[in-house]
């Protein structure tokens, strides 16, 4: 819960043209399922309940994903009607919506819904019939947790400097090595792990699988702790034995249906980065229009009326650029680009609003987990992860730079 029935409108927006009525519908009905099921973890500050490891974070997230496959949403991060999906095809407004709405009410529950599109969003494109058949359905209804494996110690920005290797043996890939940084790393159920099977050089050489969890030779060496706690964890991978037929597409296509998955959930980043900064503009105005001081309120100056119009408008161009490549990829359009902006500028607009509304809680609003210190250690990891911002500018200029006929050097 934001802690406030204050009358902000985050539901303008939904009159853009970018919108069909299902997605207005949807995201209503989200939002009053949010208002009645997601408490935020500790509402009264410092009162000594910052959630962290202590308090299980490992519990809390399955519970969510078990609530929000339960109700129905989880049908939104898969596809296939045949699988349990809300529809045929990835919708990217419909997840971009919900994550929007998530973040807004509580950062945990985004991320449970995230990281079942993102840890699934491989067989959904490119998995099998089989494949689809025996996770999307589990995915769907909340009862097997997906994670995504992509990075490594030494290959993070760098993917294709991955070194995990799959090697085949007969009907196995046998795999040796390690990744880190996997969110609902401990909890899964299963991982869609990239790795190297040198059919050429680097990103050419890379392929996907499904590990489960319970696969000989699998384990979670690792536990790590982040300043906004949620699962996460390093895995090994020691002769790690699993069937050949659970290779996501082709030899050698890893890389590609790893980069077709983040355009997906790219530009989803961006709009949890949205909801922060939605309940953040929320949480100021409420803090400004009733902290008095000097006579008169906090709102009747014009410095804080400069903040919250700065605010508002970083607001509504991260909005925009979120849905235009939410749109433009249902399409079917190319959205390497878009997403990229949309990455950018929605996270980091979004710590600066974030920042902001901290500044306007004054002493307060460093409090351990009242809602706009709660908020600031949550946006900081979204303009690292799926692409550092500055490999979305790197992505941007390489994009224009194509389309002006120049190839620019690596
Ligand atoms: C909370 C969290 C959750 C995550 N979840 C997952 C997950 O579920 N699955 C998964 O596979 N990975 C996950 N990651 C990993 C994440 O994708 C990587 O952290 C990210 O790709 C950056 O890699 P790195 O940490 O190795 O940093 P590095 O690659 O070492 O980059 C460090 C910094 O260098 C800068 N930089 C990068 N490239 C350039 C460049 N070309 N020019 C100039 N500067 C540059 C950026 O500022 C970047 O932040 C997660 C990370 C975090 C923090």
């Amino acid at each position: 819960m934001t802690e406030t029935s204050h009358p902000v409108h985050h539901q303008d927006h939904l009159q853009w043209p970018f919108f069909e009525p299902q997605h207005i519908e949807l995201a209503n009905t989200l939002d009053a399922w949010a208002s009645r099921q997601l408490a935020h973890p500790a509402q009264s500050p410092g009162d000594g309940s910052t959630r962290s490891h202590a308090h299980n974070v490992d519990d809390e997230c399955r519970a969510l994903v078990k609530a929000l496959g339960r109700d129905g949403w989880l049908q939104h991060a898969v596809a296939g009607r045949a699988f349990g999906g809300a529809s045929d095809a990835i919708d990217t407004r419909s997840i971009c919506l919900i994550r929007e709405t998530l973040a807004r009410h509580n950062g945990l529950a985004d991320f449970a819904f995230a990281m079942q599109g993102l840890g699934s969003g491989a067989i959904s494109l490119a998995g099998s019939q089989v494949q689809k058949n025996a996770y999307l359905p589990r995915v769907a209804a909340g009862e097997a947790i997906a994670a995504f494996a992509l990075s490594e110690p030494d290959a993070g920005s760098d993917v294709a400097a991955m070194q995990c290797s799959a090697r085949v043996e007969g009907d196995y890939a046998i795999l040796n090595g390690s990744k880190t940084w996997i969110s609902n790393g401990g909890i899964a159920d299963f991982y869609v792990v990239f790795a190297r099977t040198n059919e050429g050089p680097g990103a050419r050489g890379i392929s996907a699988f499904i590990v489960d969890a319970t696969a000989p030779g699998f384990s979670v060496s690792d536990r790590i702790h982040v300043i906004a706690p949620h699962p996460l964890g390093t895995l090994r991978f020691d002769n790690c034995r699993i069937a050949l037929t659970q290779r996501i597409g082709g030899a050698g296509e890893g890389f590609k249906i790893a980069m077709r998955t983040l355009d997906v959930f790219r530009t989803s980043v961006a709009a949890a980065a949205l909801g922060f900064a939605r309940c953040a503009l929320e949480q100021a105005i409420l803090r400004a229009t009733t902290r008095k001081m000097f006579q008169q309120t906090l709102a009747d100056f014009q410095l804080t009326q400069a903040k919250l119009a700065q605010m508002a408008t970083t607001i509504d161009s991260a909005a925009l650029l979120t849905y235009r490549a939410a749109w433009q990829r249902d399409q079917g359009r190319s959205v390497t680009k878009a997403a990229a902006m949309a990455k950018l500028a929605s996270t980091e607009g979004a710590q600066q609003v974030i920042d902001a509304a901290v500044q306007i809680w004054g002493g307060m609003g460093v409090v351990s987990d009242v809602p706009v210190e709660r908020l600031y250690r949550e946006i900081r990891a979204l303009r690292i992860y799926e692409g550092a911002t500055e490999v979305q500018q790197l992505i941007i200029a390489r994009e224009l730079l194509k389309e002006a006929g120049h190839v620019a050097m690596k």
